[in-house]
């Protein structure tokens, strides 16, 4: 049976000028379902339901969910902060149904795999926070909003040893694409940092008791657009297939 991923769309709650305008749109880049699909799984687009009798019972048919990235970001106030730069902030709607699938797939173990914002939401969901603005705040830092296309490697990350990422890709160090402006600050108490760039930016995060979580994962590069011609970042997608095949 191929596990069924819930995969997080986008939302534009008709306060935005793309995707939709006025009229409260749904939007998701296909490069996320297909890599689920084409690798063996069946992805499943999540409404983004704010009942929590819906929630749960959209959690309960899911192996795996897979968090995906986001152009406007998560309120700073999630984590404890003003906003202190000029960004685009994401609709309520995405963000609370995200922390609320995300506090269930803590609590039962369920194989989850964050993209990006994804992974952002995933630390700030258990208590860390984010670099607001990476150019503001880490001014000596890489160009992580790489501007050549997303298929393009941007920088290296070096990956810990030992870790849940070494374990999937068996490298000490991956080239990866690079299209965030936020990263994550404090890394939340049950997680840890496992891929970081040469600047010292967060790439990647996982659970600190990998005993009680077996696959929860968070990269802040996006292997969406590198599966299909690297097997490295192919490997992500099935290790997290694998986990949620297995339930
Ligand atoms: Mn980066």
């Amino acid at each position: 049976m191929k596990p069924v991923i819930g995969v997080t769309p986008d939302f534009n709650a008709g306060d935005r000028k793309d995707r939709g305008g006025r009229e409260p749109t749904y939007f998701l880049r296909d490069r996320y379902v297909r890599a689920i699909e084409t690798l063996g799984g069946l992805p499943v687009i999540l409404p983004l339901t704010d009942d929590p009798v819906l929630q749960q019972r959209l959690f309960d048919s899911l192996d795996g969910l897979m968090l995906t990235g986001s152009g406007p970001d998560l309120p700073p106030r999630l984590y404890g902060e003003a906003q202190r730069y000029k960004f685009r902030v994401m609709s309520r709607k995405r963000y609370a149904f995200e922390l609320a699938m995300i506090a269930r797939a803590i609590k039962t173990a369920t194989p989850l795999f964050g993209i990006c914002g994804g992974m952002q939401a995933l630390n700030v969901a258990l208590g860390g926070s984010l670099v607001q603005d990476i150019g503001a705040q880490l001014p000596k830092a890489l160009q992580h909003r790489a501007p050549g296309p997303a298929t393009a490697y941007a920088h290296a990350v070096r990956v810990m040893p030992k870790s849940l990422l070494q374990r999937i890709t068996r490298q000490t160090r991956l080239s990866v694409n690079s299209s965030h402006h936020q990263s994550v600050k404090a890394v939340a108490p049950s997680l840890v940092a496992t891929a970081v760039a040469p600047d010292g930016v967060i790439e990647a995060i996982e659970a600190a008791d990998r005993r009680r979580h077996p696959f929860l994962l968070g990269v802040q590069w996006h292997p969406e657009y590198l599966f299909e011609r690297s097997p490295v970042h192919r490997c992500l997608f099935q290790a997290f297939l694998r986990a949620a095949r297995r339930g």
